[in-house]
């Protein structure tokens, strides 16, 4: 798999000696979430996996030196099975997916260090993020902070519809990729699909509203996007992965200071 982070953060490229003698009270470990799961016809399985490599390894980019921050190598397999019936999605269960998060905390907390964030890119991840972060604090006494997308950053230029419902392998992500891996973009093979319209607010809405549906991807988008990628531009994913990683530096600027 590419990567962003910088050589000097990647956790993996230490020996055990250097782990040994990292500060353990003020060490942040970035534990990274994301997918392999179909993203329609013009972007690889590795979509979410890959933008969240390309954003944090740019957040690394901005962090001063001494400030002990590292990236573990990334969970690459999430929960997908929204997008069941799509051949390459690779999918584990609420269960798996939990139990090797319980896992590597409880690996991280044996080392000694005391502090995890679980950075995640995949929305099917979400609510067992939240759910696991609690979990690692209240079991392993792990200062455990979460951290989504690209930080709460505003993607500027974006319509409203796709900000609703821009969901999957939409305008947002495929910029995203036509920055970072334009080689694995299919650009002749674009499709468009929504889940729903926000020129008809409807009482069932699929996310983010008091009343939803649960949906599944082959329920509403033949093709396997939920969005539009027809106006993504590599300038604009650029400068969204510019300001994202500057919201990301900011958020693990914080969680090093949290506590001390
Ligand atoms: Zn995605």
């Amino acid at each position: 798999m590419k990567t962003w982070i910088p050589d000097s953060r990647n956790f993996a490229y230490l020996n055990w000696k250097q782990v040994d003698a990292l500060p353990r009270e003020t060490t942040l470990l970035i534990l990274p979430t994301a997918a392999i799961e179909q993203h329609g016809h013009h972007l690889p399985l590795a979509t979410d996996t890959l933008i969240n490599n390309f954003l944090l390894g740019h957040a690394l980019e901005k962090l001063p030196p001494e400030m002990p921050v590292y990236a573990l190598p990334p969970v690459c397999y999430g929960k997908s099975n929204e997008h069941i019936g799509f051949p390459g999605t690779l999918s584990v269960s609420s269960n798996t997916f939990m139990a090797v998060l319980r896992d590597l905390g409880s690996s991280i907390a044996k080392a000694g260090f005391r502090k995890v964030v679980l950075y995640n890119t995949h929305g099917g991840n979400t609510a067992l993020i939240d759910v696991m972060a609690r979990d690692l604090r209240a079991d392993f006494g792990l200062r455990t902070f979460t951290l989504h997308g690209s930080g709460g950053v505003k993607y500027e230029g974006v319509s409203a519809q796709e900000r609703a419902y821009g969901f999957h392998a939409g305008e947002v992500e495929t910029a995203l990729l036509l920055a970072a891996a334009p080689e694995l973009v299919d650009r002749a093979a674009y499709t468009s699909n929504y889940i729903a319209d926000v020129a008809k607010p409807q009482l069932l809405l699929p996310e983010n509203a008091p009343a939803t549906f649960a949906w599944l991807t082959a329920d509403i988008a033949p093709s396997g996007v939920m969005g539009d990628p027809r106006p993504a531009t590599a300038e604009n994913g650029a400068r969204w992965c510019d300001e994202a990683a500057a919201h990301l530096a900011a958020a693990l600027t914080a969680m090093v200071r949290f506590g001390a």
